[in-house]
């Protein structure tokens, strides 16, 4: 695809882009940052335009000589991606790739060796491969891609480039989808929940992701005002399907942050969720700011407690009857709720 069609690593394909003009790769680069933000994308298009037979004057590859559509096909000699063996990238991968390596390119200008992902390294591999970084060979590029720098030897990092990836914006990523065709409204609340990732974003808008979100709210926010018992029955509800588990809470997440913006705001202009412009204005309208600005983080921290394995039931509980005490006035609670709402309902409210 090249560098011209990754959205939102400007930054970096900049700096890609300077090297290669100069002829000045790097022989080994770290490429971190979250899943799906384009890493192993942006190595590729590298890797073709390090090898295009006919490259454009802005350091970028054709895309349809031969040598490019042999990369993305994953069928160039000279440009090898190691993945994980049954979960691990081995030693023995690495000695391969070493011996090949070592050798000059068999028919482009550069060899280059991804490694997806650099986490799979075995201790034993990350060794073997340090010794390679230490003695790079001539015209080769080792691109190592992983989330977080922090599970590889200090020593391996030190001899790589490191260049950062960042998550997608979202207004890029809303854009992107809607020149796929997606509708406007449901490209912005998609892209919402997409965490940065262009990938994410293509897979949840051809999914029900949207038809997700409104079977949630329907049964989340009448429990709040239900009572204990019907937000423990959703909660095990909602804890019970792992798969799904995250989604959700990123789901309920958008969703306070847009009645928040909402309330703030007076209007549903700016929320995510704006494809429910009029759910948002009636919902937004009942809750007092203060509470709805108190309900976004505690629905962050569950989220990450589970990404740090909590329990999901008790998290999803602990949860719900937060959102009660903080939402719902009259829920006895701490009484915290109640005191806030008096004193910080918005006018006309
Ligand atoms: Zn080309």
């Amino acid at each position: 695809m090249g560098f011209g069609g990754i959205i939102g690593q400007d930054r970096v394909i900049a700096l890609l882009r300077r090297a290669l003009r100069a002829d000045r790769l790097a022989h080994a680069y770290l490429f971190v940052g979250p899943g799906g933000v384009g890493k192993r994308l942006v190595a590729l298009a590298l890797a073709q335009a390090a090898n295009c037979l006919r490259p454009l004057p802005d350091a970028d590859a054709c895309g349809a000589c031969a040598a490019c559509r042999k990369v993305a096909a994953g069928a160039h000699p000279d440009v090898r991606l190691l993945t994980p063996e049954e979960g691990t990238l081995r030693v023995e991968q690495v000695r391969a790739l070493r011996e090949e390596v070592g050798r000059r390119p068999y028919e482009g200008r550069r060899r280059f060796a991804l490694l997806d992902p650099a986490e799979a390294l075995t201790e034993q591999a990350q060794n073997a491969l340090l010794k390679t970084l230490e003695e790079p060979a001539g015209a080769t590029t080792f691109i190592l891609l992983a989330q977080r720098a922090g599970g590889l030897l200090p020593t391996v990092v030190s001899r790589c480039q490191r260049l950062a990836f960042s998550p997608v914006p979202e207004s890029l990523l809303a854009r992107h989808l809607a020149g796929e065709g997606v509708p406007a409204d449901r490209a912005v609340a998609v892209a919402a929940l997409a965490r940065g990732s262009v990938g994410n974003a293509l897979a949840l808008a051809g999914g029900a992701i949207l038809e997700s979100r409104d079977a949630l709210l329907t049964r989340l926010f009448p429990a709040l005002e239900r009572g204990p018992a019907a937000c423990a029955e959703v909660a095990e509800e909602i804890a019970r399907d792992r798969e799904s588990l995250g989604e959700a809470l990123d789901l309920l997440l958008t969703w306070c942050r847009d009645l928040l913006v909402t309330a703030v705001l007076g209007h549903p202009g700016l929320a995510a969720n704006r494809d429910r412009a009029d759910a948002l204005r009636g919902a937004a309208a009942r809750f007092p700011a203060a509470a709805l600005a108190e309900a976004v983080p505690a629905v962050a921290a569950a989220r990450e407690a589970l990404e740090a394995n909590a329990n999901p039931r008790l998290t999803c509980e602990a949860l719900l009857f937060r959102l009660r005490d903080l939402l719902i006035p009259a829920s006895g609670g701490n009484g915290d709720a109640t005191r806030r709402e008096g004193e910080l309902r918005r006018p006309g409210a």
